[in-house]
């Protein structure tokens, strides 16, 4: 007989091969979130869960079924998931680490030039039927070539995001509680208090996670402690940074530009953002490529696996319930 697990929503299809392969796989065929019942709903006499971010994983939700086996986040960041609660009861939760690094620190760079180099408001332009021929002083940017990049959360990500400042001879500051030492002995990255990066960067991208430590570490007192002429990046998650202060600080050109791809409130992004020209706005696209989320799908498909298999998972967010 095969371990029972229900799916949140579709994955790529050799992540989906590899579930069916070994268990007795239910999953959610629509393309939507589904609600906290319908989660319920699906984990009621199953073994394992494996889910998405955007699932809500609280202690309704783990307590409704104490006999699961595993629960594995299509993701690395795992805030979506009540750890506490899922050890509590002896659950082990995996997550996605390390496959979609390069895929991520990718996208804030691509976020990082867009915001510098007006990218998406050059677009609009041109599509507008603006474009009239070049011009001295048409949609100046900033450059990035040379200048100070802030890395907030100096892990896998921040490090990776930081590695590609190498190739615009950038200076590279970093906050972090531990010392990355692949960072200060490969980039000559400099450990910083936050409010002497905020000061002193150029660009500013944010890599750690959400915690309750992390939750509106960047508010109205950082914004303002921003140089005036620089840009802000999240490709982490929205909460870390006060979506209203960001505004406000964007409509008063306290700081010159932001890139989102992560939203306080996700999927609603807020209203003020949307009238703005200095602001990417990105739909959660950082691990977004074909190879990635393969990579992802099977990795997530493993760590399941690896628990009814009796073996320790690649990543396991709480390993004390093992032992
Ligand atoms: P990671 O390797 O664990 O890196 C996070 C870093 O943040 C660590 O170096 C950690 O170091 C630091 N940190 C934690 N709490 C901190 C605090 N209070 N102050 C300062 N630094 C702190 O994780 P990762 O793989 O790089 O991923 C980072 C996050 O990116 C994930 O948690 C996820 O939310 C997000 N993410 C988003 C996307 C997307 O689609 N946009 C894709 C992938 C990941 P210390 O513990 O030493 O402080």
């Amino acid at each position: 007989m095969k371990p029972k697990l229900f799916l949140t929503r579709e994955l790529p299809e050799e992540g989906m091969k590899k579930l069916s392969g070994y268990f007795d796989m239910e999953y959610n065929s629509e393309d939507r979130v589904l609600s906290k019942q319908e989660i319920i709903a699906g984990i009621s006499g199953k073994d394992a869960l494996l889910c998405l971010l955007t699932d809500t994983i609280d202690r309704e939700v783990i307590e409704s079924n104490p006999n699961l086996k595993v629960i594995s986040n299509y993701a690395v960041g795992y805030n979506n998931i009540d750890v506490k609660a899922a050890t509590e009861l002896g659950i082990p939760v995996c997550n996605t680490p390390g496959v979609l690094t390069e895929t991520t620190a990718d996208l804030a760079w691509a976020l990082i030039m867009a915001a510098a180099r007006r990218i998406t408001e050059g677009d609009r332009f041109v599509r507008a039927g603006k474009f009239k021929g070049w011009g001295p002083l048409m949609l100046l940017g900033g450059d990035v070539f040379g200048k100070t990049l802030g890395i907030v959360g100096m892990g896998r990500i921040g490090l990776a995001t930081a590695r590609r400042a190498k190739g615009f001879g950038m200076r590279i500051l970093y906050t972090n509680r531990s010392v990355s030492r692949e960072a200060e002995e490969e980039l000559r990255a400099k450990k910083v208090e936050l409010s002497e990066l905020l000061s002193e960067a150029d660009i500013v991208s944010i890599h750690v996670p959400l915690t309750e430590e992390t939750r509106h570490l960047i508010g109205e007192k950082e914004l303002a402690a921003m140089k005036p002429s620089a840009i802000l990046v999240n490709t982490a998650r929205g909460p870390v940074v006060d979506e209203s202060a960001l505004v406000e600080a964007l409509r008063s050109n306290r700081i010159r530009a932001a890139g989102l791809d992560v939203y306080e409130n996700e999927p609603e992004v807020h209203p003020g953002l949307f009238e703005l020209e200095n602001v990417v706005l990105l739909p959660h696209l950082g691990s977004a490529t074909i190879e990635t989320r393969t990579k992802m799908a099977l990795m997530a498909a493993e760590n399941a696996i690896a628990v009814f298999e009796r073996k320790t998972p690649a990543a396991i967010v709480n390993p004390e319930v093992l032992s």
